[in-house]
């Protein structure tokens, strides 16, 4: 399909170019034109379908690096707990007993919440199952994602299987909207030889089945909360000589392709290691927040040239998937923690959560700003609302004032996925009863079981 989107301010997240009266020309699944309306009018005029932006802002859509979508499942069973306890008492049963439908109905709900929010990537990390998974759910929708299987040391040979098939009949596939990465959970809880024998399967399953331009990525929690060092070293019977990152470096297992989500107890070392080996950042502070993990030194990491994205973390411990809540708190936070309202302004927030999102997801060449050639991912926002106006500058009102159900249109990969607030790839209410549907039969199954 062509379209060309009229009349809109352009939010281009490329040389910081803001511009006015603007029009974006769509054919199949890329933008081929930027600039002024009245010219791309002239140039594309008939067969294209017209989206009128007129007091609308387009931006590039949003990019979350880190999330565990199958989870919305569990939005609000748990909350208000210590993550040890919170984990094992409450999360881990119940996800005992979650089929491998389940893990698709939660997902469908996260991939639903974050269209209806602006939200076009989202990378995350679960159970892969072969029947029913995260990557079916996201194409359904019509979300581009990078979805993650993730691995533990006590059950190598089924995590073995489950990331060979992801690989094979997801990576590149649904028009290019799925790629697929390797995910050791932590470092408490993946061996050093399993951390390892991963890296190489990642390598192995890239050369196989991705490609410079779109290669299999890895995606790890890291520096989560500060007592993680100890539980490395309870858990293997090893000392750890310096933090975190010096650790995996040690084993030799990070390079561009790694992303680490948290990265809150980081020491400068590991800050210079990530800076030496390019691995990128996910910020992810609701999250943080919510659980007490403490807060994570990204203005350092920024300072040190570290890529640092952002991202909501679990439906669970958030508990929304909403990307504008998350680009705020990350901008007062550290604003507040440093004395310094100077820091982190709403145009590097803004960065963070569109183009160094794509380059933490390793897929920079093709989304993450309005430009010709890349792949048309985009949110129009409507900015015709008493909490929009006045307006002196857009990007401040994308990170301090719009809230995600400001979002009118989402536009990914060249596809129109949600028109006036309407979803145009899936009934959202037939969803959301299906979710109801699945907690409702947890709960059963968990009650059953404690009888
Ligand atoms: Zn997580």
């Amino acid at each position: 399909m062509n379209l060309l989107i009229q009349n809109g301010t352009i939010i281009t997240m490329h040389n910081k170019k803001i511009i006015r009266e603007s029009a974006i020309a769509i054919e199949n699944q890329a933008i081929i034109d930027v600039g002024k309306t009245q010219v791309l009018k002239q140039k594309y005029g008939r067969s294209y379908e017209k989206i009128d932006a007129k007091g609308k802002m387009i931006i590039p859509g949003l990019i979350n690096t880190h999330q565990h979508a199958a989870m919305s499942l569990l939005r609000g069973y748990a909350d208000d707990l210590p993550l040890k306890e919170w984990l094992e008492k409450w999360i881990w049963p119940i996800e005992q007993h979650m089929t491998a439908h389940d893990i698709y109905v939660g997902a469908l709900l996260t991939a639903i919440e974050s269209i209806m929010g602006g939200t076009t990537t989202v990378k995350t990390m679960y159970h892969y199952t072969l029947e029913q998974n995260e990557a079916k759910a996201f194409a359904d929708a019509g979300l581009r994602g990078v979805i993650g299987h993730v691995c533990f040391s006590w059950r190598k040979k089924e995590d073995e299987k489950a990331l060979r098939d992801l690989a094979e009949n997801w990576h590149n596939k649904a028009d290019g909207l799925i790629r697929v990465s390797v995910d050791p959970h932590a470092p408490y809880t993946v061996a050093p030889e399993y951390m390892k024998e991963l890296h190489e399967m990642r390598r192995e399953l890239s050369n196989r089945y991705g490609s410079k331009e779109a290669p299999i990525t890895s995606h790890i929690h890291a520096a989560e909360t500060r007592d993680e060092v100890e539980k490395i070293e309870h858990a293997f019977k090893i000392k750890l000589k310096e933090g975190i990152m010096a650790y995996l470096d040690s084993l030799g297992v990070l390079d561009e392709h790694v992303a680490a989500a948290h990265c809150v107890a980081l020491t400068n070392k590991d800050i210079k290691v990530m800076k030496k080996r390019k691995v990128k950042a996910s910020h992810n502070p609701i999250s943080n927040l919510k659980l007490a993990s403490g807060i994570s030194p990204v203005l350092k990491m920024l300072r040190a040239g570290v890529t640092v994205s952002l991202g909501t973390d679990s439906p669970c411990s958030n508990n929304s998937a909403d990307m504008f809540e998350v680009m705020k708190v990350a901008a007062i936070l550290h604003k507040a923690v440093n004395k310094n309202p100077a820091i982190m302004p709403a145009e590097q927030i803004l960065k963070m959560a569109t183009i160094e999102g794509a380059k933490t997801l390793s897929w920079e060449r093709e989304i993450g700003s309005v430009e010709v050639g890349k792949k048309a991912d985009l949110a129009i926002i409507n900015l015709q609302k008493p909490h929009l106006c006045p307006l002196y500058n857009e990007t401040s009102h994308i990170v301090y004032s719009v809230k995600a159900s400001d979002v009118e249109t989402v536009i990914i990969n060249g596809r129109i996925v949600m028109e006036n607030r309407k979803l145009t790839t899936l009934n959202v209410e037939k969803a959301m009863s299906m979710v109801e549907q699945a907690k409702n039969n947890l709960l059963n199954k968990l009650n059953a079981n404690v009888k």
